[in-house]
């Protein structure tokens, strides 16, 4: 009997399980499967990242649906629409020899129409995104009132990205003797909530400790200006010549820009995010795993996915929106026992962040210096020692060699030790030599790469009603943009700010030309500064504005409707002959 029969599976499940290579069952699954397979309980269920928890909902859930009935049975809800998807991909391939089986996938930016259409012809399973199912309820394009399980799967994510309200509306239409099981990888309070609020007497699994990060990975940032971000990430790269990193950036726009420079300097590096088809992530994956990419700059849901065991470092380019999902990051290192490292490159007014994820994971941060230039040739130069001692001899140069050896005669060892690191070092050391310092107070540098970016002013805020994840929420909605679309939402009490990336600019000037909410003007404004919002702050503290008379005062620090010249792009290029060097040492770095 193999262990997934032994867990109570059924003949056909154990078929799909055999043929998706599954051997044995992970811990969450171990525990999980037969508690919901044997009783008819609620459940909260808590594993980190990668552990499996999509089949230890759905192997049970597809046995106990009665795939007779072309009523739906079950509704699995996910945070985003890449989930969603993938979700429905692996229940379709567990149900594969349960032919009257239907999973059908609820999210948004996709025909309304046509997921209502499939519905109808029976589906037993809907795995839907919170905003879309709400969509589908209220246009009566989906029944969930007689369904029998409510999955509320990476429900940290969900609530972190503001859809508390649309779990609460979208149970109320479930009958009230369902099952709801609940999977996570962290507890945050908001989770604990939900358990209360919602569940009855739930059983709890946790897998690992909760609410903590991995204690294999040991924690740095690295104070910079904010223009120097880059070059801070290449020098972090260059002082690990044996990097095997996960680089987070927060949007897929950032997250391509920052691969496609690193690619252009030379790094084996390569861009994930949900822009890319299945097809192309595959491949992506799959050079990671043979190592032939050594940085690989994703977003952090297209990085949910990433089960590579040996990363060495995890580096958070820019910290992400929602504090939590800090520990999805530094998870990915630190795996199968191994040590790894979570780097954060931050500025100035990001260390009080910093603080607060030291809460959460109950780890302190070392702050460390972005290394100098002296530093990285040490290392570098270290390293190639290393390789060369390392490096089987290739004898079909032993033809040549005499040659060779002629050519070289007339040197010792100690010079030609000298002459031949020289060859490999001399730009080098010249490109880093002239480097600046990178530390937060001293200026220069490139600009960062994500500016293409437009900062907006909002004029509403905490005393409307908003917190920054409402204000998402509602500017998603309204937008009708991805949540990763806009972000660096930043609320205060009368107004707000947000970012997206340039392109929206027209949609959202457009869409909030003589917007109204409850009788009031909703103004937004592209910034004059989008570098900050520190004419905000001041204005804050000011504490002399109220909501209503902002409108008047707008005027010395935001220019309504008017695009902000952005930043001279490539300003500081540097020139083809460092880019050489760097190239060729990390091609000599790509042999190792
Ligand atoms: P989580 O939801 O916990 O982050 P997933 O359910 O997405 O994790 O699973 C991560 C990966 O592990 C998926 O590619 C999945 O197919 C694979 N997987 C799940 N269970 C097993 C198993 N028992 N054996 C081998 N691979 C598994
Ligand atoms: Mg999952």
């Amino acid at each position: 009997m193999n262990a997934f029969q032994k867990l109570g599976l059924d003949a056909d499940l154990l078929r799909a399980i055999e043929d998706m290579g599954f051997e044995t069952p992970s811990e969450v699954q171990e525990k999980s499967i037969p508690i919901l397979l044997e009783q008819e309980t609620d459940l909260v269920s808590l594993a980190q990242t990668g552990t499996g928890k999509t089949a230890a909902f759905g192997f049970p859930l597809i046995q106990k649906i009665d795939a007779n009935s072309k009523k739906t049975q079950a509704l699995i809800l996910s945070p985003t629409r890449e989930l969603c998807l993938q979700i429905t991909n692996e229940l379709k391939n567990y149900s594969k020899y349960k032919k009257s089986l239907n999973v059908v996938a609820v999210y948004g930016g996709a025909s309304i129409t046509d997921q209502a259409r499939s519905i109808e012809r029976g589906a037993q399973i809907i795995v839907a995104t919170p905003g879309r199912m709400q969509d589908m309820i209220r246009r009566k394009l989906a029944n969930i009132s007689s369904i029998g399980y409510c999955v509320l799967d990476e429900a940290d994510e969900m609530l972190n990205m503001g859809f508390y309200e649309d779990i609460k509306s979208i149970l109320s239409h479930t009958p009230k003797e369902k099952k709801t099981w609940l999977f996570s990888a962290t507890m945050p309070k908001e989770v604990s909530k939900i358990a209360k609020k919602f569940m009855s007497d739930p059983i709890e699994i946790t897998v690992g400790s909760k609410n903590t990060g991995t204690s294999n990975v040991s924690h740095e940032y690295y104070l910079v200006n904010h223009r120097n971000r880059y070059d801070a990430l290449k020098r972090l790269a260059d002082a690990n010549p044996d990097i095997f990193s996960v680089i987070f950036c927060r949007t897929k726009r950032d997250t391509q820009k920052v691969a496609e420079k690193l690619i252009e300097d030379g790094y084996n590096a390569a861009a994930l995010h949900g822009d890319l088809s299945q097809n192309q992530r595959d491949l992506v994956m799959k050079s990671f795993r043979t190592r032939q990419i050594q940085m690989l700059v994703a977003t952090d849901v297209a990085a949910r996915g990433i089960d590579v065991d040996d990363i060495t470092h995890v580096i958070n380019y820019q910290l992400p929106d929602e504090i939590e999902t800090y520990t999805h990051r530094s998870g990915r290192t630190g795996r199968a026992g191994k040590q790894g490292v979570s780097m954060v490159i931050i500025s100035k007014s990001e260390v009080r962040k910093i603080r607060t994820i030291e809460k959460i994971i109950q780890q302190k941060f070392e702050q460390k210096e972005i290394p100098d230039g002296k530093e990285i040739c040490k290392i570098q130069l270290f390293h190639l020692a290393n390789d060369i001692k390392k490096t089987e001899i290739n004898h079909d140069i032993d033809p040549y060699l005499p040659t060779i050896n002629e050519a070289l005669e007339d040197f010792t060892k100690e010079e030609l030790i000298k002459k031949f690191f020289s060859v490999e070092f001399t730009r080098f050391f010249n490109y880093y030599q002239k480097a600046p310092d990178l530390s937060s107070d001293s200026a220069g540098g490139r600009p960062e790469v994500s500016e293409g970016n437009t900062r907006y002013f909002i004029n509403v805020g905490s005393k409307d009603g908003y917190d920054w994840k409402s204000l998402k929420d509602f500017l998603t909605g309204e937008l009708n943009l991805d949540r990763d679309d806009i972000f660096k939402v930043d609320c205060k009490a009368s107004f707000s700010f947000f970012n997206t990336d340039e392109k929206h600019a027209e949609l959202i000037l457009n869409t909030f030309t003589d917007y109204q909410q409850n009788g009031r003007f909703v103004n937004v404004e592209i910034t004059k500064d989008q570098k900050s919002d520190r004419g905000g702050k001041r204005r804050e503290r000011g504490g002399k504005r109220n909501g209503k008379s902002f409108n008047d005062k707008k005027g010395e620090n935001f220019k309504g409707r008017r695009r902000s010249e952005k930043s001279d792009k490539k300003g500081g290029r540097k020139g083809s002959r460092s880019k050489n060097i760097e190239n060729s040492l990390k091609r000599r770095r790509s042999k190792a």
